[in-house]
C-alpha cells in the first residue's frame, strides 16, 4: 500500500494517537530549524546558537542573549500551517490525544490544539526572576537590551528551556505517559538530535511508529512508516472520516 493510504487508514481506525514534532513543523510557517541547510545553525554569529542559547551564556551576557534571541527566536507575527491544523483537526475528531512538541512557538495552541506539551517552554511565558510577574512575548520584543520586570525593576527570563537546563519533571512524566500508551505515534519535523526529548521514542512500544520528515534522521530504521516530504504537505492529504 502506498504510504500516504496507509498512514490515513491508521489515522481513520485509531482513536489513540500521539503525535511528537519539532522545529521541522514550523518551517513551512517561516520559522527557520536549526539544522536544515538553510536553518539557524548555518547562519554566522559571534557564537554557535547552543553557546546563546545556554544557561552559563545567560546569566553572563544577557544584552547579547536577547539581541539573538529578539532577532531568531521571536517569530511573532508566524501563523499555524496545514500541520498545526490537521492536528487540531485530528484531537477534534477525538483521534489524537496529545501533541508533544520540542517548538516554543505556541503555533499548535493557535491552531486549536488543547492537549499540548511544551518539552522546551515557550516564548510566550516570561516572568519576573524575582517576583515572578508574567509577562508577553510581545513585551519582550519591544523592550530594549535585557527586558526588567515593570514592577520590581529585575531581569525577566523567558520560560524557555537553555542548553544547560532540565526539563520540567511534570511535562516529561506526562509525555513519557502519552507515549507509552499510544497505539500510533507519528514522529515529524525532528532530527531526533536534541536529547533527551529525542530518547522519549523509546517509551513507544507499539507497532505503528510513523516517522515523517524532510531529511533522513538516526531512528529512520525503527520506523514502522516512512514519509519523506514536507510535514504540512503530508498531513494535508490526510481526509479524517
Ligand atoms: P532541528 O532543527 O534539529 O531539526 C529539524 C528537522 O526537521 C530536520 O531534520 C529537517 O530536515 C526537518 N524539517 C524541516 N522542515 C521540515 C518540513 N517542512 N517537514 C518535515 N521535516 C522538516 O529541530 P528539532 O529536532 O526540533 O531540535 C531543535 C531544537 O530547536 C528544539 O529543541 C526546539 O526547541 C528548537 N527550535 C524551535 C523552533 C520553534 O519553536 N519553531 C525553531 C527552531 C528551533
Amino acid at each position: 500500500m502506498e504510504p500516504l493510504n496507509q498512514l490515513t487508514e491508521w489515522v481513520n481506525q485509531s482513536r489513540n494517537i500521539v503525535f511528537f514534532g519539532g522545529a521541522g513543523v514550523s518551517t513551512e510557517s517561516g520559522i527557520p530549524d536549526f539544522r536544515s541547510v538553510d536553518g539557524l545553525y548555518e547562519q554566522q554569529y559571534d557564537y554557535p546558537p547552543e553557546t546563546i542559547l545556554s544557561r552559563s551564556f545567560y546569566v553572563k551576557n544577557k544584552s547579547e542573549f536577547y539581541r539573538f534571541y529578539r532577532n531568531k527566536m521571536l517569530y511573532l507575527k508566524a501563523k499555524p500551517n496545514a500541520a498545526h491544523n490537521k492536528l487540531a483537526e485530528l484531537e477534534q475528531a477525538g483521534r489524537l490525544k496529545a501533541v508533544i512538541t520540542q517548538n516554543i512557538d505556541g503555533l499548535h495552541q493557535r491552531a486549536g490544539s488543547k492537549e499540548v506539551l511544551e518539552l522546551h517552554g515557550s516564548v510566550h511565558r516570561n516572568y519576573c526572576m524575582s517576583c515572578g510577574k508574567l509577562f508577553s512575548a510581545e513585551y519582550v520584543l519591544e523592550s530594549r537590551d535585557t527586558p526588567l520586570c515593570d514592577e520590581c525593576g529585575r531581569d525577566i527570563k523567558p520560560d524557555v528551556v537553555l542548553y544547560e537546563e532540565g526539563l520540567d519533571t511534570a511535562t516529561l512524566q506526562k509525555a513519557i505517559s502519552y507515549i507509552s500508551g499510544a497505539e500510533i505515534l507519528i514522529v515529524g519535523g525532528t532530527s531526533l538530535a536534541v536529547y533527551p526529548a529525542a530518547g522519549l521514542i523509546d517509551y513507544y512500544h507499539g507497532s505503528k511508529l510513523v516517522l515523517i520528515n524532510k531529511t533522513a534522521t538516526p531512528m529512520d530504521s525503527r520506523a514502522d512508516l516512512k514519509i519523506e516530504g514536507k510535514i504540512g504537505e503530508v498531513l494535508s492529504q490526510i481526509t479524517v472520516s
